[in-house]
């Protein structure tokens, strides 16, 4: 053979190994089950996910990864379920320092009488700080990657929430009257407009404006916000049709539902994300589907402060993107646990409808994590574990008693597992907790910080 001919050879079968060597990857997690939530909805039994730097490379069964690919880490939880990390599309962080403050009342006595009175007297940036800090713990040792946000020094809720090594949809609030942090809402567009600017290009954070709601913000600064919004490309995120009293108001003042007065001042021409939607009329539904409007549905909060139920099998039903959250949790909830949102979610569509079948286990499952982030128009980056998403994942465990047996890993995941299965968690590539153990926060001294608040705020208020 000629010399040249062998040598080519040599270098047919050298790629060829190479070809089959397993790639280096930075890190690989595997799982008794994979959770996809792709568009097939497949879940990989004995499943692994190839992560480097911020994405996802592949996702297969574990012997397929394992064979393509080299990790630097792995992390093996036979005995857990892997999903994506789920999504919290409506909040207000920093106030679980007010956690429980004012219960068993209704929406506008507890805005009025409580929460304003103690946001007037307590909230200032550091305030802000612990209390976002407070909340990023809870919400990552239960499972939330991402979370969208609506209060006051927002610019440092993203500062926390890097810190922390979470996602967020960080909304600085507009409101009409004199807030803890702008006197004006003038001074509030233009913080929010700095804002936009030092967080334009950041992985982990994308800023926001908050107009408080169509009943606290005057119709010229609703203009003005969404003005700003579109100029820097941003989101708008705003309470709408939360109650019924605030469904009537606009229709003795304006002759016109919140949402279609919203779409009068053309506040919806744009990037949204509006929370609750309970008292949505089919007018109304036809609006934000053609303005591509997302939605956060809040069981707990709207159960607790007898708002009234969504008409949340409606709404996915006309083809809306509903997620669901939280709200805040100063009484309104009072926790940041998204298995309960689910949980609740889907319970209360049945009881409301008196269909057992409605919003069944995997379609309230969707709302936690592919359709959060439809409504949040992020489903390109997240909500799923695909090939060139981002590595926003968790593990959650099936050790304990209300684990087992498992016949269908969604009913599992949303009727029987809690907030405290949850043992692993990461966010962009980045392990945020491992084995239920917070990574990336100082736990003793935001506990003992809360602990502080709580004397200065019952002090602040009277409380005995
Ligand atoms: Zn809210």
């Amino acid at each position: 053979m000629h010399r040249s001919c062998r040598w080519l050879l040599f270098l047919a079968a050298a790629t060829r190994l190479w070809a089959q060597a397993p790639a280096p990857v930075d890190l690989i997690w595997s799982a008794r089950y994979v959770v996809t939530m792709d568009a097939q909805r497949r879940v990989i039994e004995n499943g692994a996910v190839a992560v480097s730097g911020d994405h996802i490379v592949d996702v297969g069964t574990r012997a397929d990864i394992d064979r393509r690919y080299r990790a630097a880490q792995r992390l093996d939880r036979p005995d857990a379920i892997l999903t994506p990390g789920l999504i919290n599309t409506h909040t207000h962080a920093a106030m679980s320092l007010f956690r429980g403050i004012a219960d068993d009342m209704n929406l506008q006595d507890w805005l009025q009488k409580f929460i304003f009175p103690a946001e007037a007297k307590n909230v200032d940036r550091e305030f802000v700080r612990w209390g976002t800090r407070l909340a990023a713990l809870e919400m990552a040792l239960s499972g939330t990657t991402t979370y969208t946000d609506m209060y006051y020094f927002e610019d440092t809720v993203a500062e926390v929430t890097k810190q922390a090594g979470l996602r967020g949809m960080l909304g600085q609030s507009v409101i009409g009257f004199p807030a803890p942090d702008f006197k004006t809402p003038q001074a509030s567009l233009a913080a929010t407009e700095k804002f936009f600017q030092a967080f334009a290009h950041d992985p982990l954070v994308i800023p926001a404006i908050a107009p408080h709601a169509i009943y606290t913000v005057p119709d010229d600064v609703l203009k003005q916000t969404r003005a700003l919004a579109n100029r820097y490309q941003k989101p708008l995120v705003i309470h709408l049709s939360e109650t019924k009293a605030e469904n009537d108001e606009a229709l003795a003042k304006r002759k016109k539902t919140p949402t279609a007065a919203l779409e009068a001042l053309g506040v919806l021409t744009g990037w949204t994300v509006a929370a609750h939607g309970v008292w949505l009329t089919d007018d109304d539904m036809a609006i934000l589907k053609r303005r591509d409007t997302g939605l956060a549905h809040n069981p707990s909060s709207n159960m607790k402060l007898a708002s009234g139920v969504a008409p949340v099998v409606k709404i996915l039903g006309a083809g809306i993107a509903m997620g669901l959250g939280t709200d805040g949790v100063a009484g309104s909830n009072n926790d940041h646990n998204m298995m309960e949102e689910m949980d609740l979610a889907a319970k209360l569509q049945k009881v409301t409808t008196g269909n057992p079948r409605a919003l069944p286990a995997q379609q309230a499952f969707e709302m936690a994590t592919i359709t959060g982030a439809r409504a949040l128009h992020m489903e390109k980056l997240i909500g799923s574990l695909e090939k060139d998403k981002r590595a926003d994942m968790i593990t959650v465990s099936l050790t304990a008693a209300n684990a087992v047996p498992l016949y269908n890993v969604y009913s599992q995941l949303v009727y029987a597992l809690k907030g405290a299965d949850v043992r692993d968690v990461m966010v962009n590539g980045r392990p945020i907790v491992r084995d239920r153990k917070m990574l990336t926060l100082d736990v003793p001294i935001i506990m003992m910080k809360a602990a502080e608040y709580q004397e200065r705020v019952k002090k602040s208020l009277g409380m005995k």
